[in-house]
């Protein structure tokens, strides 16, 4: 049967559900003809650079009680999807409960444009620059997914093995772990850096973005290390041969001349107009074994 074509000039519907249900049995209906609109940053870009069509329907999730608000509960703090990166920002849980994060969205964009762009858009997009430090500090996802509430790892989404995500799916809040001891996304005696280059110092596309936490304990050793790296149109993904060949070791120059080797074979960075894959794996490299040579030298 032939597509009915959509007329020029035809504004999309708009449609503003209450609740995630609703919000994803819409998305569902229309499917690739309707979108979900958080703040609207990433996708007025795309609309008006002409890199995505107008959709027929808009599905408004401004509206949905459930994807908001900034809480603390049983063990992690639950940030809803339409929080925007200014909230998320200024806000005294996660300034206090998750700096690694707030510290992450301080680099995104603009203050104007985090006024409206969320960290649910963010992770949407997928390329987001906040991903890369909430995936160091292991964040859950809870999503509307398939007729029902589901939480995942965002690590698991990400990689989308085995139908972990879907088109539809519809991000309700991100859960990040917290640690009652000393009250910070990273324990007492760890370690966490969040590094981004861009071709200028701000507001500027990511090339490069690195992020990674962990311990170091009583005798030196290196535990619970996590790594990432992203940039550009890259889904950020974890570094975990780098993650193995630190883990249970003590630091020491020849381990870090091995470390940015395996960083740079196991990073599957994007290319691109402004810097090649090459160039984007040899700045993450540099970038995360800056971090630990400090360390190190401590
Ligand atoms: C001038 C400018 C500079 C920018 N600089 C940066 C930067 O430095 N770093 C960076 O990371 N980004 C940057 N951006 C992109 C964008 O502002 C951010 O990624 C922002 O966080 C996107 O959030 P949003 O609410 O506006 O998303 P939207 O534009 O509303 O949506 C983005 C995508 O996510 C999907 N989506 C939104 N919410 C959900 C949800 N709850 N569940 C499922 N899918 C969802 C949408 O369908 C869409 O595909 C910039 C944008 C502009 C205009």
């Amino acid at each position: 049967m032939a597509m009915e074509q959509r007329q020029y000039g035809a504004q999309p519907e708009v449609w503003e559900p209450l609740a995630p249900e609703e919000a994803w049995g819409l998305k569902r209906k229309f499917g690739e003809t309707a979108i979900y609109v958080s703040g609207g940053t990433l996708l007025r870009t795309q609309w008006e650079n002409e890199t995505r069509p107008l959709p027929d329907h808009m599905i408004s999730l401004a509206d949905i009680a459930e994807m908001k608000g900034i809480v603390v509960t049983d063990g992690f703090a639950s940030i809803g999807a339409v929080e925007t990166l200014n909230d998320c920002r200024g806000s005294d849980v996660l300034r206090s409960r998750c700096p690694l994060l707030a510290k992450a969205i301080g680099y995104i964009a603009a203050p104007a444009v985090r006024h409206l762009a969320t960290l649910g858009g963010n992770i949407g997009s997928l390329i987001g620059d906040a991903v890369p430090a909430l995936l160091a500090l292991d964040a859950q996802l809870l999503l509307y997914q398939d007729h029902a509430r589901r939480r995942m790892s965002l690590r698991q989404w990400l990689e989308g093995a085995g139908g972990a995500r879907q088109p539809d799916d519809l991000l309700l809040r991100v859960l990040i772990p917290i640690h009652e001891q000393d009250g910070g996304d990273v324990a007492d005696g760890g370690f966490a850096f969040y590094e981004k280059v861009g071709r200028r110092e701000s507001f500027t596309p990511s090339l490069a973005t690195v992020a990674g936490t962990g311990h170091v304990d009583d005798s030196g050793l290196l535990f619970d290390v996590r790594l990432t790296a992203g940039g550009g149109t890259a889904i950020p993904h974890r570094l975990t041969e780098a993650e193995a060949a630190l883990n249970g070791t003590a630091l020491s120059e020849g381990t870090l001349s091995i470390v940015h080797e395996i960083i740079k074979r196991q990073y599957a960075a994007a290319g691109g107009l402004f810097a090649g894959s090459d160039y984007r794996k040899e700045a993450s490299a540099n970038l995360i074994t800056a971090q630990f040579w400090k360390l190190l030298k401590k």
